[in-house]
C-alpha cells in the first residue's frame, strides 16, 4: 500500500503537484490553514487544473492540521516565508523517518527546517515548472519544466520516484539539488529585483546590461566562495539568455509586488548578501541592490524580508 501524500499549501505548485497525484490514482490529501478555507474548498467541489485551456476538477481529499492520521510523507508547497510555521502546526503527526518535500525556491527556509525536525529526511526540490492561481483552488499549468530532487547530503534515490513517473511528474534525483538550488538563486538575484524596481518586463534589463553583467560578476564570485563553483559556471550568459527567451514575461517577484503580494526577497538576494557576510566577501551591488529594493517594498507598505 502506497504512503500517502499530504500536501501542504494547495496553492499553485502543491495543486499541480496535488492533482496529477491523484489522477493516478495514488492517496493524496490536501492540508489546508482553516476551516473558512477548508469550507471554500468543499464549496468549490476540489481542485481545478487547466491544461493546454483544458480544465478539469479533481476531487482531492481535504483537511485540517490538527486531523488525525499520522504523516509519513508531507509535500510543502507553501512560500518560503510560511513553510517553517505551516510545518510547525502538522510536526505532531510526523511518524518517526517521515519525509518532508521542500518545493520552496531560493535558501535558507529548507535548512531552517531541516535543522528544526532532524527525525525527518528532508528532500529539497529545485522545480522550474511554472504554475498560478487564478482563483482559490483553480490552478493553470502554465509552462512545462522540471524538478531536481535531493538531498543536502548524499542520500540514495528513494523508492517512491516510481509514482512520480506514474502521476507524469517530470523529475530527476540529483546529488547536486544544492547546486541547482544555488544557480537557480543567482539567476533570480540577476533579474527579478531589477525588474521591480524598472518596472519592466524581463527583455527590458536588456538596457542595464552593465548592471546586470556587474551582479553577475559578484554572484559568480560568491558561489566559488560557498563551494558552489559549478553553479557560477556560465553564469552570465544564461540569464542574458533566459532575460531574452523570457523578454515579454513579468518576472514572479514584479508580479507579486504588482498584486501586493509579500515576495521572498530575503530567501534569494537577502541570502545571497547573508552568505557574502559570512564569507567576509565585499559584496556592493548585491547589498546595494538589496537595500534599494527593501526601500521600495517599505514605500508599497510591503514587509521588507
Ligand atoms: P502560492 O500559490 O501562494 O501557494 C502557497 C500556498 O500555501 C497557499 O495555498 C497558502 O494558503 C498555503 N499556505 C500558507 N500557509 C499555510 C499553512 N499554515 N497551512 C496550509 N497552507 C498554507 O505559492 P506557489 O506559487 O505555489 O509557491 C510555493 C513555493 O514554490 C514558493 O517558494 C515558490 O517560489 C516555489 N515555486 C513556485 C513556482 C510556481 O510556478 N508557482 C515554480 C517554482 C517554485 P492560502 O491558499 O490559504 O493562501
Amino acid at each position: 500500500m502506497n504512503s500517502t501524500w499530504h500536501v501542504l499549501g494547495a496553492g499553485s505548485l502543491g495543486g499541480l503537484w496535488a492533482t496529477r497525484l491523484f489522477r493516478a490514482g495514488l492517496p493524496v490529501r490536501l492540508v489546508l490553514r482553516s476551516t473558512n478555507r477548508l469550507a471554500e474548498y468543499q464549496v468549490a467541489g476540489g481542485l481545478k487544473l487547466v491544461e493546454q485551456g483544458v480544465s478539469r476538477i479533481y476531487r482531492v481529499p481535504a483537511e485540517l492540521a490538527d486531523a488525525t492520521e499520522p504523516i509519513t510523507r508531507l509535500l510543502v508547497a507553501c512560500k518560503a516565508y510560511d513553510a517553517e510555521a505551516a510545518i510547525a502546526e502538522v510536526a505532531p503527526r510526523l511518524s518517526t523517518g517521515s519525509e518532508i518535500l521542500l518545493l520552496q525556491n531560493g535558501l535558507g527556509s529548507q535548512q531552517a527546517i531541516a535543522a528544526r525536525w532532524p527525525e525527518s529526511r528532508c528532500v529539497f526540490v529545485s522545480s522550474t515548472e511554472g504554475a498560478f492561481r487564478q482563483a482559490s483552488f483553480d490552478i493553470v499549468h502554465a509552462g512545462q519544466g522540471h524538478n531536481w530532487l535531493g538531498e543536502a547530503g548524499q542520500g540514495e534515490p528513494p523508492p517512491w520516484l516510481a509514482e512520480l513517473e506514474a502521476a507524469n511528474i517530470p523529475y530527476s534525483w540529483t546529488h547536486a539539488v544544492m547546486s541547482k538550488l544555488w544557480r537557480k538563486l543567482a539567476i533570480n538575484c540577476a533579474i527579478n529585483p531589477l525588474t521591480v524596481l524598472h518596472d519592466c518586463r524581463n527583455g527590458d534589463l536588456l538596457a542595464y546590461r552593465e548592471q546586470v553583467h556587474r551582479l553577475c560578476n559578484e554572484l559568480s564570485e560568491l558561489l566559488v566562495a560557498c563551494n558552489q563553483g559549478g553553479a557560477a559556471d556560465g553564469l552570465e550568459a544564461e540569464v542574458l539568455r533566459i532575460i531574452e527567451a523570457t523578454a515579454n514575461n513579468y518576472s514572479s517577484m514584479h508580479q507579486d509586488v504588482k498584486s501586493g503580494r509579500r515576495t521572498e526577497i530575503s530567501y534569494l538576494l537577502g541570502q545571497a548578501c547573508q552568505a557574502a557576510h559570512e564569507q567576509g566577501l565585499e559584496v556592493p551591488e548585491l547589498s546595494g541592490l538589496l537595500q534599494q529594493i527593501q526601500a521600495f517594498l517599505r514605500g508599497r507598505g510591503l514587509p521588507e524580508d
